[in-house]
């Protein structure tokens, strides 16, 4: 057994929106390490899950811990993300007029001014987190580039690069493939895979093909619960995950 034990584990979960169950009774375990997709028609919950993980949105009933025994219920999504769990969205938020360099030099900052960041004042440590982030993305090459002038496909990857200058223990990918060509889709396969082991990773993800691609584990949300879990060629043999997706 490699299982490190869970890093995360939702019990539980209901949200609720006017009524509506975008969450009902979600029970989620995430082992430290592990890279999990979540997949799920329109509507399943993914979106609202992710929100309950970064405290975006607290649920009204149900837990959510993080390590053995930090419940994110009491936390902020601030604290949140500054204790470890860093979320990509979908869109990249990078600085376009920034170099690359620049752009994971600011993302080192925790309360510093951006002014002490952009000129330069950083410690060798941090440094060496820049090249060492810089070689895992793929982007050393690029580091004098300004981020505008980068591809989509190397913008999202500079961006899991600035959530990696945290050095977060959990990463939420959302929908990291869409719009990429075919070669960084295979290079951000490659990177997601990387990571894991260091990070735990969860991939909300449509494109199936690259799920298959990148996950041993998945899970399929529908109507804000678990439909089910288990390998890719499991999970779509399943008959109650076929009727879901051809119902959509
Ligand atoms: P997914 O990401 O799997 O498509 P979501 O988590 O976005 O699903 O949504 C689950 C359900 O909850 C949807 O039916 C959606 O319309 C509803 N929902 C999500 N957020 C809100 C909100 N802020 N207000 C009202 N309804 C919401």
């Amino acid at each position: 057994d490699t299982s490190h034990g869970p890093i995360l584990y939702i019990e539980d979960v209901n949200v609720s929106f006017d009524g509506f169950k975008a969450l009902n009774n979600l029970n989620l375990f995430i082992d430290d390490g592990e890279l999990r997709c979540i997949i799920g028609p329109n509507g399943a919950g993914k979106t609202t899950m992710m929100d309950v993980i970064t405290g975006k949105t607290k649920p009204d009933s149900g837990s959510i811990f993080f390590g053995q025994q930090i419940n994110l219920q009491h936390l902020s999504e601030h604290q949140i993300s500054r204790g470890g769990i860093g979320r990509k969205f979908q869109k990249p938020t990078v600085f376009e007029a920034l170099s690359v360099y620049e752009n994971l030099e600011l993302a080192t900052a925790d309360d510093k001014r951006v002014w002490h960041i952009l000129s330069h004042q950083l410690t060798g440590a941090q440094r060496d987190k820049i090249d060492e982030v810089l070689y895992t993305i793929g982007l050393s090459q690029h580091v004098h580039n300004s981020a505008g002038n980068l591809s989509h496909g190397q913008k999202q990857w500079l961006e899991i690069g600035m959530l990696l200058m945290q050095s977060p223990r959990v990463l939420l990918v959302d929908e990291p493939v869409a719009g990429m060509t075919g070669e960084e889709t295979e290079r951000t396969a490659e990177l997601l895979t990387s990571l894991a082991g260091k990070h735990s990773v969860i991939v909300v993800e449509h494109d199936m093909a690259f799920v298959r691609s990148i996950a041993k584990n998945v899970t399929v949300l529908h109507q804000g619960s678990v439909l089910a879990e288990g390998t890719m060629d499991q999970v779509q043999s399943n008959p109650k995950v076929i009727e879901v997706y051809l119902g959509e």
